[in-house]
């Protein structure tokens, strides 16, 4: 594959039909470090009709569950070999510490592996008793088709795996679309799995913006199933998109995830320090820009002077820099539109009453020509706010405070998303009651951001439709289907003829 031809169709690497390249900026310092194709609606078309006819035709949904399983085992220890490369290609593309990723590379792996694994349990179809022993009935299931699958840029690869691995378990075809802003390890990805021995057809990508490409595998009568992860604004557009084909859908969406610290957590020094320590990993790791990021730190009114001043002090020593340099801890924002995007929403707080006590700039100096801005700590904030509102998706936490678990519950429970949130409570009654009443499709307790690929995630409310992990993670790429057999058919005689 040259540089530029990032398009995956029917076996073959192309560039674009109309010769378009796209651009991709290292965001720690805003210049161009490699270049892709950029895809338009009749490469889009292509690999539609590619994935069609690879379902339609091709080997692959009839392929033994088995030979599936192994294929996808294979893709995980490539990923392992080739760890060093792909995280480094992650980290650079999307402005992350190198450390995390690798984390994100042996995560794919996981996934792959955990597929793999799940498929291979849940082959078999279910008989189930119709009541007479002259009828067989068998519940199986099959794959849904041609899945159009379409990623954002904080965690590319991830997301793609989240995807990817259960539609390949479950026998489909797919085109995928990464993000324009963070194309390169999904690239990556699809050579790992034609190197598996994936036949041609299968796995397609097209690199390219949302509109047309995005837009396009929407829309389009011949793929059965759109799975998206994004934003809000873009998940409805793709939903109103499908709607005329009546594909199934799957959104994963935003968050505005509630960070809820009860005084007691904190009531010994070892509390405290976790807590804090915590509340900083919820809200600043990958500068923000994660979707269960934990952007609204909800404290307990006692607690409020104590922990906000050492988390403010804790936020001004986060090491910002190039990911890939030692001692680094947050890297840069994506992009400057994200950037520009993020210095808004502090404007806006602070001249909605919001008290800065942490952040609230980019930072100076030599190094800093990317897209940096300083983890940023809003304190006095209330819900009428939009910083409290609506996602960011950069470093900036805004403070709220409750006096009792009635009202605390009430306030993270006040947001149109429902993606994921956390208790912090030393009560175990107290921490199973509001994890009971938090209306978020993940509550930690005592913790922040941990999740399992045995265990679905995705959200409530609108922060999206279906569940990716875990069995349901599988399910949303499989059809049931009710196969009734008659053993010994006789005529019915409702009309007497
Ligand atoms: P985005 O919505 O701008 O873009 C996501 C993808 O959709 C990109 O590939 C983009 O090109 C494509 N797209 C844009 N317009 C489209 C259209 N009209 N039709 C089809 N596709 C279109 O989101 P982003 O800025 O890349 O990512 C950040 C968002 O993703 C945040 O809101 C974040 O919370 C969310 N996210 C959610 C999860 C989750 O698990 N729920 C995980 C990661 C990110």
């Amino acid at each position: 594959m040259s540089a530029q031809q990032t398009i995956h169709v029917g076996g073959e690497w192309r560039a674009a039909a109309s010769g378009a390249t796209r651009e991709i900026l290292d965001p720690a310092d805003a210049t161009v470090f490699a270049v892709v194709a950029e895809g338009g609606t009749e490469d889009t078309d292509a690999a539609i009709a590619a994935a069609r006819t690879a379902f339609d035709q091709g080997e692959w949904p009839r392929t033994p569950v088995a030979e599936r399983a192994a294929l996808l085992r294979r893709v995980a220890e490539l990923l392992q070999r080739d760890r060093e490369e792909i995280g480094l290609l992650e980290s650079r593309d999307a402005g992350k510490t190198l450390e995390e990723g690798r984390v994100d590379v042996d995560c794919v792996s996981d996934a792959f592996r955990y597929f793999a694994d799940l498929v291979m349990n849940e082959s078999g179809g279910r008989v189930v008793d119709a009541g007479s022993e002259e009828i067989h009935s068998v519940v199986v299931h099959e794959p849904v088709g041609v899945c159009a699958l379409i990623t954002p840029w904080n965690y590319p690869l991830l997301q793609a795996s989240w995807k990817i691995a259960p539609a390949l378990a479950a026998g489909n075809t797919f085109v995928i679309k990464p993000s324009e802003i963070t194309p390169l390890t999904t690239v990556a990805l699809i050579e790992l799995l034609v190197e598996a021995g994936l036949p041609a057809g299968v796995a397609n990508i097209v690199t390219g913006a949302g509109d047309p490409v995005g837009a396009r595998l929407a829309e389009h009568p011949d793929v059965d199933l759109v799975s998206f992860t994004g934003g809000l604004s873009s998940g409805t557009k793709v939903m109103r998109a499908a709607a005329d084909s009546v594909k199934k859908v799957a959104l994963e969406l935003g968050g505005k995830n509630p960070n809820l610290v009860f005084a007691d957590a904190c009531g010994t020094e070892e509390g405290f320090d976790t807590a804090v320590d915590q509340a900083l990993n919820a809200a600043f790791i990958h500068s923000g820009q994660v979707c269960s990021a934990g952007s609204r730190l909800i404290i307990e009114e006692s607690l409020r002077e104590r922990f906000v001043g050492e988390l403010a002090r804790r936020a001004e020593k986060i090491r910002l820099g190039r990911g890939t340099e030692t001692g680094v801890e947050c890297g840069p924002l994506v992009s400057r539109q994200q950037l520009v995007k993020t210095e808004d929403y502090v404007a806006s707080a602070l001249a909605e009453g919001a008290v800065l006590r942490a952040g609230g700039a980019r930072p100076e100096g030599e190094g800093y020509e990317g897209y940096f801005y300083r983890p940023t700590v809003l304190d006095q904030c209330h819900r009428d706010m939009r910083v409290v509102r609506e996602e960011v998706f950069g470093p900036v936490l805004t403070v709220e405070t409750f006096r009792t678990e009635e009202e605390g519950v009430a306030l993270a429970n006040d947001t149109e998303y429902g993606l994921a949130g956390a208790v912090w409570t030393a009560d175990p009654g107290r921490a199973r009651r509001v994890a009971g009443r938090l209306r978020h499709g993940t509550v930690w307790i005592n913790d922040f951001h941990p999740y399992l690929p045995q265990a679905e995630w995705g959200g409530f409310g609108k922060s999206g439709i279906g569940r990716e992990l875990g069995p349901a993670g599988l399910a949303e790429y499989r059809e049931a289907k009710h196969i009734y057999q008659n053993l010994a058919p006789r005529p019915v005689r409702w009309f007497a003829g």
